[in-house]
């Protein structure tokens, strides 16, 4: 698959993240797409609006694409996501055989990937896809800065400095 393709099934994950941050949520969204590059399943967050703390964007788009295939393996199916996946989606992703992970935007405080636990480095991990970060990283991440910033910085609050501090 060419670079311009994948970073086309991000776009798709992007405006799923974006879609989410307008419902509300947190802006992350996810894909997952087949062997031949078709995209099979999208979603973003819906934690809030099904008041189920599960109901991650990687985690929806991994049930559904299990549900259209028919099978809870997808294997050989990639998985396209904006933000690092939490420790619980990277188990889903392990148990569901996700072949890649592409992801945007890392998560220092809530990423189970390359922070936290590092879900994929233990024994009991008995699947690992290949792992490809960074993936549309810019967008993704503005987009979440925007989300909190905009949660942090309500129009009525005291006016910030320039490093986000607030001015007496
Ligand atoms: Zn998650």
């Amino acid at each position: 698959m060419t670079s311009a393709v994948k970073l086309g099934h991000m776009d798709v994950a992007l405006a799923e993240a974006e879609a989410a941050g307008a419902r509300g949520e947190v802006p992350v969204g996810a894909v997952v797409v087949a062997p031949g590059g078709a995209v099979v399943a999208r979603a973003g967050n819906r934690t809030r609006e099904l008041k189920d703390p599960s109901a991650h964007a990687e985690l929806l788009a991994i049930r559904e694409a299990a549900r259209r295939l028919g099978s809870e393996r997808l294997t050989g199916h990639d998985l396209y996501v904006t933000l690092e996946p939490c420790p619980m989606c990277a188990a889903l992703v392990s148990l569901a055989r996700i072949r890649r992970l592409y992801y945007g935007a890392a998560d220092a405080k809530g990423g189970g990937v390359e922070h936290g636990p590092r879900v994929f480095t233990h024994e009991t991990c008995h699947h690992v896809p290949e792992i490809y970060p960074g993936l549309g990283e810019a967008r993704a991440s503005a987009l979440l800065k925007a989300f909190f910033g905009e949660r942090r910085n309500p129009p009525s609050s005291p006016s910030r400095g320039e490093d986000g501090t607030p001015q007496a």
